[in-house]
């Protein structure tokens, strides 16, 4: 579409926030508008340097929490832009069980505009995502995790491959389960199929939501074991 027609279109039908219908005012349409961005809460310090857990709003230095002081970490740094809660959270369960796959212009957006000087882009040489198992794709009928590699791809050119690392087996959803049946139910569930095209990258992995790091960690845990140099992840939203 020419510059001209989008400007009058944009007119007449002025682009709408995605996550609650609002006015924009001057953003374009791939982003919330300044009232969601608002009642959204984003993660600052203190935090975990490894995963980057939250400490709430008492001020101190960053610190490992419990989990990476006592758990082998196979990711290097992984990265929320909040927690799950209210409207971060209302939006991503929008996006994947009631099918708004147009939200991830939006969630997409969010990610790829996050800052954080521990975590620049420009480390990243290979963005994947966390795949879902071909029954679960044929239910959903998109990848979340791949619809928001994809805008975060974009915006910093960074190659994306959705190929090399595979989901092998059917898990059950790990909504209901502890931890470590978490760990135990996801195990085996992810191949590395063409270890070529991961080895000696600093990868960047996409997810929806941070849980217990279960299926990110086991994501990780192969895609080292394969060849790849590092791994960080990113994810919307951290459960707390
Ligand atoms: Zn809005
Ligand atoms: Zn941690």
């Amino acid at each position: 579409m020419t510059p001209f027609l989008t400007a009058l279109i944009d007119f007449f039908f002025p682009p709408k926030c995605l996550l609650c219908g609002g006015s924009l005012g001057e953003l374009s349409d791939d982003h919330p508008c300044p009232l969601c961005t608002e009642g959204m809460k984003f993660f600052s310090h203190p935090r975990c340097p490894c995963c980057g857990l939250g400490f709430g709003d008492t001020p101190g230095e960053d610190h490992l929490c419990s989990t990476c002081l006592t758990e082998e970490r196979h990711f290097t740094r992984a990265r929320a832009i909040g927690p799950y809660e209210g409207l971060l959270a209302e939006a991503i369960h929008r996006f994947k069980y009631q099918g708004a796959s147009r939200l991830a212009k939006a969630l997409g957006t969010l990610l790829a505009e996050y800052k954080d000087p521990e975590f620049p882009f420009s480390n990243f040489e290979l963005i994947l995502s966390v795949p879902l198992h071909p029954r679960r794709l044929r239910q959903r009928g998109f990848n979340q995790s791949l619809l928001l590699a994809r805008r975060v791809s974009r915006r910093h050119s960074i190659p994306l491959d959705f190929t090399a690392l595979q989901r092998t087996r059917h898990t059950d959803p790990q909504t209901q389960l502890s931890g470590p049946e978490r760990q135990k139910n996801i195990r085996g569930a992810f191949e590395v199929h063409k270890p070529e095209l991961i080895a000696e990258k600093h990868i960047l992995l996409i997810d929806d939501v941070f849980t217990t790091g279960s299926t990110v960690q086991e994501c990780a845990k192969v895609l080292l074991r394969a060849g790849a140099q590092q791994v960080d992840v990113l994810t919307l939203a951290r459960a707390l």
